[in-house]
């Protein structure tokens, strides 16, 4: 008790705060993610998420050597095809928009593991992650997502990126039965090596804004609610992970971060065993950009204790559009 306890005793030296610092954040906590998009030598800025844009494969090659340098280890990538359709069948053709990036990548810096997102919102001329059916089901009147006809389509998708070189793949559309679908399909088609990184507990977020923008693959009607998650709900989290990991999930995901703190919390502690990523995503990315450009918080500062409080939280690794500063100031500070 006070006074012969006294915390601050801790605190008085920097040496001795880094020595008892509990939680460390590092480069190779990262994972940049990245849009590709069809053609060739353009790069098309995203506004509202200031360094980023969209690249042509042929500028990948610069861009992903220069992510190795900074001692990221991994990027996941997001295709912008050039043509659209009602299953988006652009997504699994063989010279498709990921397939040609994952070979770029691999042969520029063959140290970066290749993650890709695996789902169809950019590659449908709808904008929906899956196949359309017209059951109206709760919602007279109304299209929505085709689960299990959607399965099948995801396989080839995950196999075609497979083929291509992916490392890993990551399926973000909260199809239900998609882990066991996809580690099926994988291990028939001789992948028995690529893990499956599940986005397993996403909600249905207003904080993909700036994504969409980025992807180009804003719903054309409706919104993802009838699959994405309830931002209200938690326990349901602890069921979406369950079922992904009985379902043969190699690592999870909670997307979004920043708001979903207790979400991370809670499933690190109901599966302390298995590898957990967080997606710190456009919106928590654009609103620090945007307040640092009016002067109303340090990016540097503000950035790094973000990132820190999702690791504190529980995540072992971080999905973050900050990757390449973060990389750059914790460089500085080493
Ligand atoms: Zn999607």
């Amino acid at each position: 008790m006070f006074p012969q306890t006294r915390l601050r005793r801790l605190r008085n030296h920097p040496r001795l705060r880094d020595m008892v610092r509990e939680t460390h954040l590092a480069p190779d906590d990262f994972i940049l993610p990245l849009f590709v998009r069809a053609g060739k030598g353009t790069r098309i800025p995203i506004s509202s998420m200031p360094g980023h844009a969209q690249m042509t494969v042929d500028l990948l090659a610069a861009e992903a050597r220069e992510i190795a340098s900074l001692g990221i280890p991994s990027v996941i990538l997001f295709g912008i095809p050039d043509t659209k359709d009602a299953t988006g069948s652009s997504s699994w053709q063989k010279d498709g928009v990921v397939q040609q990036a994952i070979q770029t990548i691999r042969e520029a810096a063959p140290e970066l593991l290749v993650i890709t997102d695996v789902c169809f919102c950019e590659f449908t001329d709808h904008g929906h992650c899956g196949v359309l059916h017209d059951h109206p089901g709760a919602n007279p009147g109304s299209l929505d997502v085709d689960n299990d006809a959607t399965l099948p389509n995801l396989v080839k998708q995950a196999v075609s990126h497979a083929r291509a070189g992916a490392h890993m793949i990551a399926p973000s559309g909260m199809m239900d039965g998609m882990i066991q679908a996809l580690r099926t399909g994988l291990d028939e088609a001789g992948f028995v090596h690529i893990p499956i990184m599940s986005y397993a507990a996403k909600y249905a977020s207003a904080f993909y804004g700036p994504f969409r923008e980025a992807a180009e693959s804003t719903p054309q009607f409706g919104d993802r609610r009838t699959y994405q998650m309830d931002p209200a709900n938690g326990a349901e989290a602890l069921r979406e992970v369950a079922l992904d990991v009985a379902e043969g999930a190699d690592l999870l995901m909670v997307k979004p971060a920043l708001s979903y703190l207790d979400i991370i919390r809670r499933v690190k502690q109901a599966h302390p065993e298995i590898p957990l990523a967080a997606y710190n995503v456009s919106g928590e990315f654009a609103m620090v950009k945007a307040a640092a450009a009016n002067g109303w918080v340090d990016e540097r500062r503000i950035s790094l204790e973000i990132l820190t409080s999702i690791k504190r939280a529980g995540a072992d690794l971080i999905l973050t559009y900050h990757a390449k500063e973060a990389a750059r100031w914790l460089a500085e500070e080493a």
